[in-house]
Parts: structure tokens; sequence; C-alpha cells
């Protein structure tokens, strides 16, 4: 039945189609966003619009960059045998402030969540097993955070590398359980990252 017209299910149906929005959620936005004040409604729909317009995935590692692939993935200078994969540009950026890690990233944009309806499709987890088929790659650091689902995430990718033969670690749990990488200050990072454990 169609409570409440075209324009107002439409609006929840493009919102129930978002991950970890079921359609309770999808109701209870729509609704919020027909009564919120018509220029914050212009400035989300506008703000949409330009990150996808504009912002752009680095073509290696996926981190958010200007150009077609980022600085990290077009320098000679770092070993490009050695991935880092992480949950978000903002973790790249907090290991790029320690200058001590030589290797290059995966960024996956988020973890495998089933409680919030994100699965492996909805991560960038096809991409670095395509990489990993292109690229000789010598090791494969999983620096996901320490959050059950950071945790089950880095397990489920274990499972998908090893049996290609490419050695996998993990970062070590210096780094507080439920820790958010990127507040962590740069010390720890690099101990978490030096004392690496395999998977
Ligand atoms: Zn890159």
């Amino acid at each position: 039945m169609n409570i409440y017209g075209g324009q107002v299910n439409r609006l929840i149906e493009e919102l129930s189609g978002l991950p970890g929005i079921g359609g309770k959620s999808a109701q209870r936005l729509a609704f919020y966003i027909i009564n919120m004040p018509e220029d914050r409604v212009q400035a989300l729909s506008d703000s949409i619009i330009n990150a996808k317009k504009h912002i752009k995935y680095c073509k290696t590692c996926y981190t958010i960059t200007d150009n077609e692939e980022c600085p990290v993935c077009s320098s000679k200078s770092r070993d490009h045998n050695t991935i880092m994969v992480v949950e978000t540009p903002r973790e790249l950026a907090a290991y790029e402030r320690t200058g001590k890690y030589e290797g290059v990233y995966h960024v996956l944009h988020g973890v495998i969540n089933p409680s919030a309806g994100i699965g492996p499709q909805d991560i960038k987890l096809k991409e670095l097993m395509v990489r990993l088929q292109k690229e000789d790659v010598k090791e494969l650091i999983i620096a996901t955070n320490s959050s059950v689902e950071g945790e089950a995430t880095a397990m489920y990718i274990s499972k998908m590398v090893k049996p290609a033969g490419i050695k996998v670690t993990r970062i070590a749990s210096g780094v507080p359980v439920g820790g958010d990488l990127e507040c962590i200050d740069e010390v720890t990072l690099l101990r978490a990252l030096e004392g690496r454990i395999d998977l």
C-alpha cells in the first residue's frame, strides 16, 4: 500500500539501498530529511553529488587522491612488494606520518560487519585479490583496527590470501583493543608495526 505517496516512497527506497540502512531506518531518515530546512537539504544533496564527482580513488591502492595514482603508489623509492591493508585513508595518513613505513598500502574503505549489513563485497577486497594476482607481493600486513570487526576482517583476508603462498602478518596488539588507529601516537603505531606477527 502506498501510504506516503510516490516521492516520499522513492526517497525511502533510495535510502534503504545504502549499506546498514534497513526499512525502518530509511523511513526515519526520510522523515528527518523532509523536515529539514530547504537550504540544509540542498547542502546535503550538493555534498553527495560533489563528493561523487570530484573524489577519485587511486587506481592501485584505492586511497583518495587527485590523480590517477596516489603519491605512495607512484613513488619508485617505496617497497612495492609489501602491502599494508588499512581500513580508511585516515589510517594510511597516520602511518605516513611516522615516516618509517616503506611499503605501499591497500585501503579497504571499511571492514566486514554483518550486523551493519556490510559484507566482503562492500569493501575493496575483490580489488585486493586482483592486485595480489597481478603484483609480486612478498608480504601483506593487515593493519585493520583491533575491533571485533577489524579482527574478523583480518582473519577473512588471511584465509583468502594464504593459499596463494603470500606471507600474511598482523600488526601487534600494542594497539589498544577497540583503539582507533588514527588517534594513536606514532611511537605506538611503529611498535605495532615492528612487532607484527604471522597469521
Ligand atoms: Zn595508491
